[in-house]
């Protein structure tokens, strides 16, 4: 798809491929807002006995980032990504790599963003009474820092572009006897090595109580949607 774009032509060689790339992001948020249904349905039957499964209108969520506006408009700003590394005087491959880097990192989130938004809305349930974070195995520190958190329904969950994190749900009335791992549980998982790999210095400066995995979650809080997730630097808690 991408080999479409003549990154001396933006204007009119990477609206027409976008466009393309938003049907498949579309159709991806399809499945994963689908799929979060069909989650959240075995989560509380397999919880509560009880098969009453969650309704999902997945139209509200497909072709909508987070924060509901149209996946079009976040996709749109590959080309200011392109612009500005043309204006840098980038090569051409370096103008092209500049717009794909951002149309992945725009696709990534927002596939995953499609079951999360779904999954947010049905456990606005009164069957659900909370949830945890659950992170994959090998996060950011930011989200290993919030990893295993108990939440309120309804509560904020921040998110960083591309993240992976997914929520468990805990049902009403039901003894919650497995929490997901916590980031440090998730660290020492890996070995030594893996460790240095994933998460460089502050894998150590955690280690050896330099620093804390508390320490790594930075929020700022974004206008349209709530707190946004960063990764603190090193250096920044070190001083
Ligand atoms: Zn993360």
């Amino acid at each position: 798809m991408w080999r479409g774009v003549d990154p001396t032509n933006i204007d009119e060689t990477l609206p027409p491929v976008l466009a393309a790339v938003e049907l498949v992001v579309t159709a991806a948020q399809t499945q994963t807002a689908t799929l979060a249904g069909v989650f959240m349905s075995a989560f509380a039957l397999s919880e509560t006995g009880v098969d009453d499964p969650f309704s999902v209108d997945v139209s509200l969520f497909a072709g909508f980032t987070q924060d509901g506006r149209p996946v079009a408009d976040v996709l749109a700003l590959s080309s200011v990504s392109m612009k500005l590394a043309s204006g840098r005087g980038a090569s051409i491959p370096t103008i092209a790599a500049a717009g794909l880097a951002r149309t992945v990192r725009t696709v990534r989130t927002e596939v995953i963003s499609g079951a999360r938004s779904a999954q947010r809305d049905m456990m606005s349930d009164d069957r659900v009474s909370g949830f945890y974070r659950v992170s994959s195995g090998d996060p950011c520190l930011a989200c290993a820092g919030l990893a295993g958190i108990k939440s309120s329904t309804g509560d904020a969950f921040p998110v960083h572009g591309a993240c992976r994190c997914t929520a468990e749900p805990i049902m009403a009335g039901v003894p919650d006897r497995f929490a997901p791992p916590d980031g440090k549980a998730i660290m020492n998982a890996q070995d030594p090595a893996q460790q240095k790999a994933l998460w460089g210095d502050k894998a150590a400066a955690i280690n050896d109580g330099s620093v804390s995995l508390d320490d790594m979650v930075t929020l700022k809080e974004a206008p349209s949607w709530g707190p946004m997730l960063f990764e603190s630097p090193l250096p920044t808690i070190a001083a």
